[in-house]
């Protein structure tokens, strides 16, 4: 499959991997270093000595759960994804894992050794890291037709095998709900303004959500915390106001603040590297929905030249929006 027959699917695979990609080279590095040498464009080498194009654990998890969506929906058969790519290295951009997060690895080890995949996450409040929001985003084609209980319980339950905090899972949500309104072609402001009326009364209502829970997204979703007023919009938050570690909630901030003040697949990506610290992440996680808002023709061709296994991703991603477009 070649761009000029590029597909939503396609779109949002090539988000995340160019993203991951362009930030692979730059991660752990401070915001202040960034700032006097901003990524332009996708670099080599770097933090894990890798070629130019080659992205990290966050598209390799990201393309098992498009596997596995190829196919009959089953949580087992995305754990044994999981455990051949850490394992076997099947999908890496170069044969091998060169990134792991802690907390994966450890769930990974529990999927090996028997536990339920909703079972294998993290449960404890400091198992919030952003390894399940960073690949998540397949699911978003595989739920959009069903109820809104039914979208939670699937989140749920694909962000548990690594990741099975609530917190996580609401992040989890909230992106794809995100995600499936800029697919129906909401604008990107509205879309926001969309969740912020919509969410809240429906979260609240789930198992395991709390008030205090809840508020933890309240700059997300403009929530009145306490005796406090609002938080001004999200988009309107200075930069420095912005986190962009590995913190679930911070990756999500920042991927949407990044969406928000900006207006190309270029100019979202390279704001997310450029944040510093965990830039593959916020890259990635960034990069899927500028994908889909703006599609995979408007990413740059000399970056999409040098990707790794670029002709893999398009012919998954092909394969998935076929199977997707049965449900
Ligand atoms: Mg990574």
């Amino acid at each position: 499959m070649f761009l000029t027959n590029t597909n939503i699917v396609t779109d949002a695979l090539l988000g995340v991997a160019v993203g991951d990609a362009l930030g692979v080279p730059a991660e752990f590095v401070s915001r202040e270093l960034r700032d006097e040498r901003p990524v332009v464009d996708m670099r080599a080498y770097g933090t894990h000595n890798q070629p130019a194009g080659t992205w990290s654990d966050d598209t390799s998890l990201t393309l098992c759960l498009a596997d596995m969506l190829c196919g009959s929906f089953s949580l087992e058969a995305l754990a044994g994804n999981f455990i051949n790519w850490q394992q076997h290295g099947l999908f890496t951009a170069r044969g091998h894992v060169f990134d792991i997060g802690i907390a994966t690895s450890q769930a990974i080890h529990r999927l090996r050794t028997g536990t339920p995949p909703t079972l294998a996450g993290g449960a404890d409040e400091y198992s919030n890291g952003n390894g399940s929001l960073m690949r998540i985003l397949p699911l978003v084609f595989y739920t959009r037709q069903m109820t809104i209980e039914e979208r939670f319980r699937y989140t749920r339950n694909v962000s548990s095998l690594t990741h099975r905090h609530i917190r996580s899972v609401i992040a989890c949500f909230i992106y794809l709900e995100y995600a499936r309104l800029l697919l129906d072609g909401v604008e990107k402001h509205a879309a926001l303004h969309q969740l912020q009326d919509s969410l809240p009364a429906f979260l609240i209502t789930c198992e395991g959500v709390t008030e205090e829970e809840l508020n933890r997204f309240h700059r997300i979703l403009a929530l009145r915390v306490g005796r406090y007023d609002p938080s001004p919009p999200l988009a309107q938050l200075p930069r420095g106001e912005i986190y962009s570690d590995g913190y679930v909630l911070h990756t999500l901030e920042a991927s949407l603040w990044c969406l928000l003040n900006t207006a190309t697949y270029a100019e979202a990506v390279l704001t997310a590297v450029n944040m510093g610290s965990d830039t593959d992440t916020t890259a990635a996680v960034t990069g899927g929905l500028a994908g889909i808002l703006y599609g995979a023709n408007s990413i740059p061709p000399e970056w999409l030249a040098v990707l790794a296994r670029r002709s893999y991703i398009e012919e998954l991603a092909g394969r998935m929006y076929t199977a997707v477009s049965k449900l």
